[in-house]
């Protein structure tokens, strides 16, 4: 449990119906590798792409994050969003989670950097780390021994129409996080 008052969150795409099956028919494509049975696996309803996690924050940060996020977000173009090919995170020789991979990082990354701006706007310290976007699948819950091959495994080419982001709250439990929708935004129409 997060400390008193505070809530774990994170601001995310949301998934369509047709990547959730496109995933889930990846996820059955890895079936038979040797360390498929060390995977825990996202289930479908809580498949996400992050654009930025939170951790522990206070409520009232969450009030005015979706305040920044509401003015940042809107200038940014509602974009498409393509699968492409499987990755293991960080690196094939220490995975830590299988993930599908984004086929442009260019405008998922311009929305990342808006939320990243509401994010110190609304008072959060800066994100280090490069932002590197893909969709989990599932993550190992114990390393794998030796690099993983994932080659030959696909997931099918399929799109969606990015227009909102969603910030969500993420209550930790043994058979899965439960995520609950604290509030969304939406993208430039490109129309005033
Ligand atoms: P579980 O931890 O039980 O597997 P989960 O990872 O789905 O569940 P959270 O740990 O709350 O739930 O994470 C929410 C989202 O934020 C996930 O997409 C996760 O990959 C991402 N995330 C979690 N911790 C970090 C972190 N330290 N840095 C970057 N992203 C993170
Ligand atoms: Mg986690």
């Amino acid at each position: 449990m997060p400390p008193d008052g505070k809530l774990r969150a994170f601001v995310a795409i949301d998934v369509s119906p047709e990547i959730r099956d496109a995933l889930a028919a990846a996820r059955g494509e890895l079936a038979d590798l040797p360390w498929a049975g060390d995977v825990r696996w996202v289930r479908a309803e809580n498949q996400h792409l992050t654009l930025r996690f939170l951790g522990d924050v206070e409520r009232s940060f969450c009030v005015e994050l979706v305040r920044e996020l509401e003015r940042r977000v809107a200038e940014v173009p509602v974009f498409d969003l393509s699968l492409v090919g499987l990755v293991a995170f960080p690196s094939a020789r220490r995975p830590r989670v299988i993930a599908a991979g984004v086929e442009d990082d260019a405008p998922v990354t311009q929305l990342a950097r808006a939320v990243e701006a509401a994010v110190v706007a609304a008072g959060g310290e800066a994100e280090e780390r490069r932002f590197r976007p893909h969709i989990t699948l599932g993550r190992f819950r114990k390393p794998p021994r030796g690099k993983i091959d994932l080659a030959g495994r696909e997931v099918a080419p399929v799109t969606m129409s990015v227009c909102e982001a969603v910030l969500l709250r993420s209550e930790l439990d043994p058979n899965g996080a439960k995520y609950s929708t604290l509030g969304r935004v939406a993208l430039g129409t490109g129309v005033d």
